[in-house]
């Protein structure tokens, strides 16, 4: 007779987007336990979830015999008990779904099945009756120590066509071997750090000791060690015993083969990596590694995160400034605060690194939640750039054709006579552009919000408080007719630059023509080489490269976005400028940037012309809080959207009027910036509140009722306001 004790029940988040966590019944001589990955029906679906609580048929509540069972999956390791806390918490803060954390963690929904090893082509030793020409470069690439996984591989190699592979194989010149995968052999070389990066060094080196969990912000120019400190910091660990990992989390653009290849030149091993442009195969591998624990040392975009960790001992979150650690879409989290709790729940240390902070990690530091480590200068020699403001409306350039202005041209020609390199810059960031007149440089502004607006289509569109009106024909300050929506790109810029240089050589790098790590790797090898002399690019050309004969900057449209037509958009800005003004004369060559804007007044570029951070941060600061702004306050975004616009307006009405809260604000409902997007109109709503914003909005969504072709999405601090 079964036992009824030996019956459990499990609840089980699943990887399917429904809106609850399931019940199942398991039975069998094994006991389940919590975050063990278990597979289930839903509905006619198999599929795969992770068990969230779990309790003796016995104590259940509701009817044991309606249950389907669920069967436990005992070759995976089931999720450590932080993670699993950590999948709960992220789905809850950002309202998503509970299986929304569970999907991010496998790999299409599904535990991914075991990769074999990879086979090599290798010689036997064996020779052949006749060694032709083309055997023996065959021959000659293997000896070499090359490493191929197909046939063709090794006749593209060789160069030679892949009958001979095929031959020397028949012969039994060559065969497979597999490869074998052993623990990473580590062989650490790091530089003596100097005072200032040793101290803060030594200070994560204590807490990693204490095994406690503390956030730090490591701080420091472009160039002063940052790197170098946490390098520092994994070698310890590293050191330590045979199974501590680590989780270095970079935005998805910098995941660069050049970071990849100072860490295996620092660390002798290659780390395990994770992002979105993995093959099939590296990406099961990695999966596995890092869940069976012989990943050491993980490099990975966001979704790294929600690996199945065995002994996580440190997370570092480089460029934490980056806006592309927010997702936007479907589960909207922010990497860099998930690191954060992540960090929590594992209790271990946090290290948050940048030179140019986001206002979110700058307001911890003042506030003490998170330890400051300074880092002093730049190491080596290199000296800042001067940095020049040029006047648009004065240069007359901002119109038409004409963007880049004398100064500017001056420059450039004076680079190409040394035959040094320029980079055009275009902030262009994907924002809606904003109505600028050409008579007095005013950005048409809210008459209710002190926001600018912004264009769309044949309106102006408040994306504060949704006030809306068609555009106008006159500037409402000086009457000129002279407004136009502020915009350049990069081949307008290119075509312009080839009429004043019709011999240079100018190259652009845009999201159009560079859309793979192996493109801008060419991009970066041309510059390198000296192949490139005016480099026209956005903002991927802003981070991570150094390029010893860059030695001018000119940046295109450096007040784009400013004044409030959107939250973050003097933070972008000034972290933008400061990076790209970093580009410039990185070696011992000083360099020259200048920037053009219609607002030279603004009091940012007095920050940025003396190189003061810290100035601009307390100044961005204290106007966020006057404007009860972010991190002063904690917003959230509604995004309404559905296939009839009059339902979709209808239902952003209802959900309005039925938020009550006292110390909260609503904002909207307006027409989101991107009205309609696939064939769906879109509104948004914002709420603002000091104070428990996510009991309220929970309270206020699930008392209200929305049509069923209305969908109502939650956007948790939002970073971009499409
Ligand atoms: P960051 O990450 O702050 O931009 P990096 O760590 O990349 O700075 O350092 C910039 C350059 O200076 C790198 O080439 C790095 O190897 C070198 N460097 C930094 N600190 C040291 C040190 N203590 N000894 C030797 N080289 C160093
Ligand atoms: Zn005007
Ligand atoms: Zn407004």
């Amino acid at each position: 007779m079964v036992q009824q004790s030996n019956k459990f029940i499990v609840t089980v988040a699943t990887s399917l987007a429904v809106p609850k966590l399931l019940d199942y019944a398991v039975e069998g001589f094994l006991s389940p336990v919590l975050g063990q990955f278990v597979e289930i029906e839903v509905g006619t679906k198999q599929v795969q979830g992770i068990v969230v609580h779990m309790q003796e048929a016995t104590a259940y509540k509701g009817d044991v015999a309606k249950l389907k069972k669920a069967n436990l999956i005992t070759n995976v390791y089931p999720l450590k008990e932080p993670s699993l806390k950590f999948l709960r918490f992220s789905a809850r803060y950002t309202f998503a779904l509970p299986g929304d954390p569970v999907r991010a963690s496998l790999i299409a929904g599904h535990i991914p099945e075991k990769v074999m090893p990879d086979e090599v082509l290798v010689l036997t030793g064996d020779m052949p009756d006749k060694l032709t020409t083309a055997r023996e470069k065959v021959v000659e690439v293997l000896q070499k120590g090359g490493q191929f996984t197909s046939q063709t591989a090794l006749a593209e190699a060789a160069g030679v066509g892949a009958s001979v592979v095929k031959g020397l194989l028949d012969k039994k010149v060559l065969s497979w071997q597999e490869v074998l995968e052993t623990a990473p052999k580590i062989n650490i070389h790091l530089p003596d750090l100097n005072p200032s990066q040793a101290h803060a060094a030594a200070q994560v080196a204590s807490i990693l000791k204490q095994q406690k969990h503390q956030t730090y912000f490591l701080d420091g120019v472009m160039g002063s060690g940052k790197t170098e400190v946490y390098f520092d910091s994994i070698a310890r660990l590293l050191e330590e015993d045979d199974t501590s990992q680590v989780l270095l989390l970079v935005p998805e653009i910098s995941l660069t083969p050049q970071l990849v290849s100072r860490f295996e030149n620092r660390f002798g091993f290659v780390p395990t990596l994770w992002h979105s442009n993995l093959g099939e195969k590296a990406r099961k591998r990695n999966w596995w590694q890092v869940a069976e624990g012989s990943a050491r040392v993980i490099i990975g975009a966001r979704s790294a995160l929600f690996l199945n960790y065995q002994n996580l001992k440190l997370i570092v979150v480089d460029e934490e400034h980056d806006g592309s650690y927010k997702q936007e879409e479907v589960f909207r989290y922010n990497g860099r605060d998930m690191a954060v709790t992540l960090g929590h729940f594992w209790q271990c240390p946090v290290m948050l690194c940048s030179a140019t902070p986001s206002l979110e990690t700058w307001n911890n530091v003042l506030s003490g939640r998170y330890k400051h480590l300074m880092l002093e200068g730049r190491y080596g020699d290199a000296t800042l750039p001067d940095l020049k403001l040029i006047d648009m409306k004065q240069e007359k350039v901002g119109k038409g054709d004409k963007w880049v202005s004398a100064p500017a041209v001056k420059a450039i020609e004076k680079r190409l006579e040394r035959g040094e390199q320029s980079l055009v810059f275009l902030n262009r960031r994907g924002v809606a552009p904003l109505l600028i007149c050409g008579g007095c440089g005013t950005r048409v502004g809210c008459p209710s919000c002190d926001a600018s607006l912004v264009v769309h289509k044949s309106y102006l569109i408040c994306h504060h408080c949704g006030f809306h009106e068609p555009i106008p024909n006159k500037c409402p300050k000086c009457d000129s007719e002279k407004l136009r929506a502020f915009g350049p790109g990069t081949r307008k810029i290119q075509q312009e630059l080839t009429s004043y240089f019709p011999n240079a050589r100018i190259a652009v790098a845009d999201s159009d023509n560079v859309k793979t790590d192996r493109q801008m790797g060419e991009v970066v090898t041309k510059m390198e080489n000296g192949e490139i002399d005016i480099l026209v690019g956005t903002q991927m050309v802003a981070k991570g490269h150094h390029f010893p004969e860059l030695t001018f900057v000119s940046i295109i449209d450096g007040d784009m976005g400013l004044a409030r037509g959107e939250l973050r958009a003097a933070e972008k800005t000034f972290q933008i400028l400061m990076q790209v003004a970093g580009r410039a004369g990185r070696a011992a060559k000083k360099g020259e940037v200048m920037i053009q804007t219609h607002d030279p007044k603004h009091p940012l570029f007095e920050c940025l012309l003396t190189m003061n951070r810290d100035q601009f941060l307390k100044m961005e600061l204290q106007s966020r809080k006057l404007w009860k702004d972010p991190p002063f306050n904690k917003q959230m975004a509604l995004i309404i959207s559905g296939k009839d616009e009059r339902s979709v307006a209808f239902a952003s009405k209802t959900l309005a009027n039925s938020f009550q809260a006292d110390d909260a604000e609503l904002l909207g409902p307006a027409p989101a910036p991107m009205a309609k997007l696939r064939d769906k109109y879109r509104y948004r709503l914002l709420v603002k509140s000091q104070n428990k914003l996510h009991e309220k909005v929970q309270k206020w969504l699930s008392e209200t009722k929305v049509p069923s072709s209305v969908r109502v999405v939650v956007d948790v601090d939002p970073v971009s306001f499409y």
